[in-house]
């Protein structure tokens, strides 16, 4: 079965003045349709063809002769997982459970915020910055390109940002610093991130 584009969890100007519907009609119906479409042409008359999502990200991860395949199956995940880590009215404290363990993993907000600017900001070139769970606690990860904690045995991602150029450039050019301080102030779904530590 062909994978299709999944649609946006809200309408494309819902994160506006954060985030302009002219990024998501690139960002999501141009750069996400375009891994889905790759996908499809990949494991089409392929050993892939009945996989799961997630079956083709394990299957691929880490193995050169299915690059393609990893690459295109992550990023359509990954930006599945990065759109449902934003909401309208979102970032700032976090509410719910996860709040205690933000507190016991990095002391406090301020340090969870600080260490996931360092980790958004020093990701050279393109990438993601994670919010994962492992271990009863909670830590950050950075990943190049498509490559996801997804794969991590014993990690669960709770939240990710795209620093992919593309993922901003239109709305913030090169100030990379100001839309992860705006993810963080402005868009974190923390009752996303509380699903996915309660499934962890
Ligand atoms: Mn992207």
């Amino acid at each position: 079965m062909p994978f299709t584009l999944n649609p946006l969890p809200y309408p494309k100007d819902a994160l506006m003045p954060h985030i302009s519907a002219t990024t998501f009609e690139f960002h999501h119906g141009k750069h996400h349709q375009a891994y889905v479409n790759n996908l499809n042409k990949l494991i089409e008359g392929a050993p892939q063809a009945n996989a799961s999502l997630v079956e083709i990200i394990q299957d691929s991860v880490g193995d050169p002769a299915k690059a393609g395949l990893f690459n295109n199956s992550a990023q359509v995940w990954n930006h599945d997982f990065f759109w449902a880590s934003m909401k309208p009215q979102g970032g700032g404290q976090p509410t719910g459970e996860i709040g205690a363990l933000i507190t016991a993993s990095f002391g406090d907000y301020q340090g969870f915020s600080e260490a996931f600017s360092q980790a958004a900001t020093t990701q050279f070139g393109s990438g993601w910055a994670w919010l994962v769970a492992k271990g009863g606690k909670l830590e950050i990860r950075k990943t190049p390109n498509a490559e996801t904690p997804l794969t991590e045995a014993g990690a669960t991602p709770l939240l990710t940002l795209d620093v992919w150029e593309h993922a901003y450039y239109l709305d913030y050019q090169n100030r990379r610093p100001d839309f992860i301080k705006t993810f963080l102030d402005h868009l974190i779904n923390w009752d996303f991130a509380n699903a996915n530590l309660r499934a962890a």
